[in-house]
């Protein structure tokens, strides 16, 4: 810690010559003018502040640094905190003594810039919470969404289902891994070999008002009508079976789920007076529904054609509940199977294109696209990073982000209300790993969610963060260690030029619906894969892959080969052989090499695997063919090198 307080007073004290000043802030400000002087202080710079009501919009700030002092301008308390970061990350949090004198007009772009927190599947400390919301602040983030209920633990005390916490909060496994892994099973709250937690009332109550000091909005998520294995177990007359560990949706078809969500949903809304609350929704699996008496008796009743409308209806049904208390919902777009309830803000995650949907019908919408904004992959090369969920989502993919797509509708842009980042944390056991995970690629969503997009540059932005991230090592954040970052892949990064490069390629099997990459041209179009599968570079299969290469005249070949790679935990795996085979004429071939896979199929990490071979034969035609692993799953190629 000592040498990290040096490098930051260097830092800080090398910026004074040059670069200490406007140009520094993170979010970048809308404009920034560099005048003429230098503004000195003593402990702590002079500021006026006035209100102007009718001019500039809440968020929305004038800073004017001048010889003898600072002038603020804003017409809401939020725009002066906005105001004072900038000034404080100006001035390095007031160690620094001296600012360039300047013009700074800002204002967010989106009015809502969000974090989002996954308390159930690792509990996390209040300490630990606002701690989140002091580092969001700096950069001007407004919203933290709590996901406080997941099969993994209810994290929130209701009275009025003691149970929730009593028992659904606590499980036999410190992690969600090994709880996963295991029988997925509850505990007793003090029972000995019991994890868990929850939050009482009083301390989301100090949450709520400890961010709103900060003009943050704690946004509470209740799941519903999935992710609820763990109040199902609690009560399991709420499922469909009504038996403790058999189902993870409520039954739609029982009005006691109704009285149990209206009385929860009461009880949240009484501690947290947000405008949103989040109802979940994603990822329902509705399999009980169609068999369900009950809910098929509903259907029956509303006449709903089919379970994705039953749950249409539920969340309809709970729509008007929360709008019924002055508040507004806002869910995961699988909302919009089976129709949207009328008010609904939706939440994109899988793609965008369920936020566009929703746009179109006049509704608002928060980009959360995974492929951008899932911070639970890795941030770097995989085999130097902390177990995760796969995908790799370094700090610069974070940053190209741009949320307004040209497919959207100019006149119903104004419906998409901003960017949130996610953490997932079925891997993220500690407070200190979830931080890590969060910081710097937040940062670089809360310039999204703030800053013009001409006003953003990835380069400039990588040198703001980096002075950045020493200041919040001082202040005690595990960060990512941006300055020895690895990277991509170094052959994704260059490319590769090889004899096959740009040939045509003949697919004995067909190319499948799920990865398809660059289709017939992707395994010779010299574009390597990167460190995960979905980069849109990978081909995936779920058969065997079998390819023949015309390389359009009779040549010299003392190599052919192929990397395939291996992650089990999404079910990809290395081909138990690969058969090469070549041929002059194209109806004659010679096989030439059978290279057999020695990677073992329990191995946990993300694995690459050449299967090559070197020869020296004379062909036009080269035949590739990886036979499918017999764990099943997918197969993975990026590209086949000849030479
Ligand atoms: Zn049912």
């Amino acid at each position: 810690m000592r040498k990290n307080l040096l490098v930051f007073i260097l830092l800080c004290s090398a910026y004074s010559v040059f670069a200490q000043g406007p140009e520094t802030v993170i979010p970048k400000p809308a404009s920034v003018q560099l005048t003429d002087g230098i503004y000195t202080y003593g402990d702590d710079p002079e500021v006026k502040v006035t209100y102007a009501k009718d001019k500039l919009a809440p968020e929305a700030y004038e800073l004017s640094v001048t010889r003898r002092g600072v002038r603020i301008k804003v017409s809401s308390p939020s725009g002066e905190f906005y105001a004072r970061q900038t000034l404080d990350q100006m001035t390095c949090g007031g160690r620094h003594k001296q600012i360039p004198c300047c013009e700074i007009n800002d204002a967010p772009r989106f009015p809502y810039r969000g974090l989002h927190v996954d308390v159930s599947r690792h509990f996390r400390s209040v300490d630990f919470l606002k701690k989140q919301i002091d580092a969001m602040a700096m950069f001007k983030m407004n919203r933290m969404h709590l996901h406080l209920t997941d099969a993994a633990g209810w994290r929130m005390q209701i009275d009025a289902y003691p149970r929730l916490t009593s028992f659904a909060a606590w499980r036999p496994q410190p992690t969600w891994k090994e709880w996963w892994a295991g029988k997925r099973l509850y505990a007793d709250e003090g029972e000995e070999g019991a994890f868990g937690g929850y939050y009482t009332k009083e301390q989301m109550r100090e949450l709520v008002e400890y961010a709103r000091e900060r003009h943050i909005e704690v946004i509470p998520e209740i799941e519903m009508p999935s992710h609820s294995e763990e109040v199902l177990a609690a009560y399991p007359e709420l499922g469909c079976s009504s038996q403790a560990y058999k189902d993870s949706d409520f039954c739609v078809g029982n009005e006691a789920v109704f009285e149990f969500l209206e009385t929860v949903l009461t009880e949240v809304m009484d501690v947290f007076p947000s405008k949103y609350i989040h109802i979940g929704g994603d990822e329902a699996g509705k399999q009980h529904w169609k068999t369900c008496p009950k809910c098929q008796q509903r259907m029956k009743d509303e006449g709903l054609a089919g379970v994705d409308e039953l749950q249409s209806y539920m969340i309809r049904r709970i729509e008007r509940f929360v709008n019924s208390k002055g508040r507004h919902i806002i869910g995961w777009d699988e909302i919009l199977q089976g129709g949207l309830a009328p008010e609904a803000t939706v939440m994109s995650w899988r793609g965008t294109e369920g936020g566009i949907k929703a746009m179109e019908q006049g509704h608002d919408v928060i980009m959360t696209p995974g492929r951008y904004c899932y911070l639970d992959h890795a941030q770097d090369a995989p085999f130097q990073e902390p177990e995760s969920i796969g995908g790799y989502l370094p700090l610069d993919s974070v940053y190209v982000y741009e949320p307004v797509e040209a497919s959207m509708p100019e006149d119903k842009v104004h419906h998409l209300l901003g960017v949130q980042a996610n953490l997932w944390s079925e891997y993220i056991v500690t407070d200190s790993h979830a931080e890590y995970m969060y910081w710097p690629r937040a940062i670089a969503l809360a310039e999204t969610g703030w800053s013009m997009p001409q006003n953003k540059d990835i380069k400039d932005f990588r040198n703001r963060v980096l002075p950045m991230l020493v200041r919040l090592r001082e202040m005690g954040y595990s960060t990512f260690d941006l300055e020895n970052e690895y990277g991509e892949r170094k052959l994704a990064q260059t490319g590769l030029d090889h004899k096959a490069r740009g040939k045509k390629v003949t697919y004995n099997k067909p190319i499948q619906d799920w990865y398809q990459a660059n289709w017939e041209k992707t395994f010779t179009d010299g574009v390597i894969g990167g460190w995960t599968y979905s980069d849109n570079r990978w081909q995936g299969f779920l058969s065997d892959i079998d390819v023949t290469i015309d390389l359009e005249s009779v040549q010299q070949i003392n190599y052919v080969g192929g990397t395939f790679m291996q992650l089990i935990g999404p079910g990809v795996f290395m081909p138990s052989k690969v058969d090469i085979l070549v041929s002059e004429d194209g109806a004659d071939y010679q096989l030439i090499a059978t290279l057999w896979n020695d990677v073992p199929t329990t191995a946990e990490q993300l694995l690459f695997k050449d299967f090559h071979t070197i020869c020296n034969v004379k062909a036009r035609y080269v035949r590739y063919h990886a036979y499918r692993s017999t764990m099943r799953g997918f197969l993975f190629l990026d590209e086949i090198v000849v030479n």
